[in-house]
């Protein structure tokens, strides 16, 4: 009888970009499809493009594997998508096309709607929405998915299933967003699933317990917007709808009018279906055809930054990074605020960072940074760990996944291009205290 061996190609020591690869029979299912940058390989940013996917698998952004990037197509190769982050799906644009795409329905939702705004993979993949719990056939391997909370709709846990073992993938997940009875509800589905081995994401394996909930999120955001003399301003991951909920009730709360960029706007309509808000103009700002139709047919207003120049206090606006050149329009004046709340650029490791702040200091805006993670704690997801008892832990999605794991679960630090199969479990150790303790430069 054949058996199964699963192979990580990457993200076992980067945040994101984990491609695994499950194989039975020929028949292959490969999780996630996201770019990780990496500080020990060149990367392409912004001004250095790639060329095409050859670029990238030359320096190692993108996996060599047979059939997903290059003719010819395989159709014993297929690909599930736990979420719909960048990092996890930021290789799709060159994935072949016609290549089977498993995902949650919300996963389907949003890349439909970013490929209406021109943010999307824009790929003519054959994708298969999935709803919760339902299972669908890749030949012998069986996949079904379930919800956890993260940061964007439509994040999923991945329960994969082949006639020799049981795996199971996390996905990326927390318990101090909104719906934390989701990530909980998955902890208890997966310990009944009794997965061989569970790979789990070690985000925040070093560093801070606590953090900033998405409760307290939108509570400082009504309080600063509350509290500026000036323009209020913000900047999020318009990946994640439901966030623009709590600068939605903060601008009613205060009589201001919410201002959004139009893509962000449509984005949000597409899940949340807010009403009461005005968009940006500016013959600057191209939008795609569905964007401007919607638009017009909703009847949304427009606010360009002339008619928001002396009367900023009138107004909670979303500014993005992209297009700060509204503030030389605008030219704040003094007392306002800008609220960071996980927006790009995420933080100080990206060279935009020290720009944007020069920005807001040049215009006087006071910077305020009030994001909540999309990642649960280490000690929160080593309780996971423990809660699901796979007969091993494999951690990934994270710098340190050493410090991930519980004394009482058997543990492999996967390796990269190694082939796994239920055999290599058997003798796998558990990790002891020394194990899962910090190092001297991370304590
Ligand atoms: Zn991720
Ligand atoms: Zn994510």
């Amino acid at each position: 009888m054949a058996t199964t061996t699963w192979t990580f190609y990457a993200g076992t020591r980067t945040i994101g970009g984990n491609i695994i690869q499950v194989e039975h029979d020929g028949y292959r299912l490969l999780f996630d499809m996201g770019r990780a940058f990496r500080s020990d390989i060149p990367i392409f940013d912004g001004t250095l493009r790639e060329r095409g996917i050859r670029d990238l698998v030359r320096v190692g952004v993108a996996p060599d594997i047979d059939n997903l990037f290059t003719a010819p197509a395989d159709p014993k190769l297929a690909i599930a998508l736990s979420h719909c982050h960048l990092d996890h799906t930021g290789l799709l644009p060159y994935v072949l096309s016609g290549t089977r795409v498993f995902l949650s329905t919300d996963t389907f939702r949003m890349l439909s709607a970013l490929d209406e705004i021109g943010e999307g993979p824009g790929q003519t993949l054959d994708y298969t929405p999935l709803a919760y719990g339902v299972r669908v056939s890749h030949g012998p391997i069986s996949v079904h998915f379930h919800r956890v909370d993260h940061d964007t709709p439509g994040a999923s846990s991945i329960f994969i299933e082949t006639p020799d073992v049981r795996l199971l993938y996390s996905g990326d997940l927390r318990l101090h967003g909104a719906h934390p009875e989701w990530t909980r509800e998955f902890a208890q589905l997966a310990r009944a699933f009794q997965p061989h081995a569970l790979f789990i994401e070690g985000t925040r394996a070093i560093g801070e317990e606590s953090v900033t909930t998405e409760a307290e999120l939108s509570d400082l955001a009504l309080q600063l917007t509350a509290n500026s003399a000036g323009g209020a301003y913000f900047n999020a991951y318009r990946r994640h709808p439901e966030r623009y909920l709590a600068f939605y009730n903060a601008a009613k709360q205060t009589g201001r009018t919410l201002i959004l960029q139009p893509e962000t706007a449509y984005l949000v309509h597409v899940f949340e279906g807010l009403a009461d808000f005005a968009v940006w103009s500016d013959p600057s700002i191209q939008l795609s055809q569905p964007v401007r139709d919607w638009i017009a047919e909703k009847q949304i207003p427009s606010v360009t930054a002339n008619d928001v120049a002396h009367r900023e206090a009138s107004y909670l606006m979303e500014l993005t990074y992209d297009r700060f050149w509204l503030l030389s329009d605008i030219a704040p004046e003094a007392g306002g605020v800008f609220m960071h709340a996980n927006g790009s650029p995420l933080g100080p490791y990206d060279p935009a960072w020290d720009n944007m702040l020069r920005w807001l200091e040049h215009y006087g805006l006071a910077f305020e940074s009030i994001g909540s993670t999309g990642h649960a704690s280490r000690n929160e997801i080593c309780a996971i760990i423990e809660e699901i008892q796979p007969q091993v832990v494999m951690p990934i999605h994270s710098f340190n996944p050493e410090r991930i794991g519980s004394t009482s679960v058997r543990r492999i630090l996967p390796e990269l291009l190694r082939p796994y199969t239920l055999a290599s479990l058997a003798d796998a150790p558990y990790p002891t205290e020394a194990d899962l303790a910090p190092t001297v430069e991370e304590a």
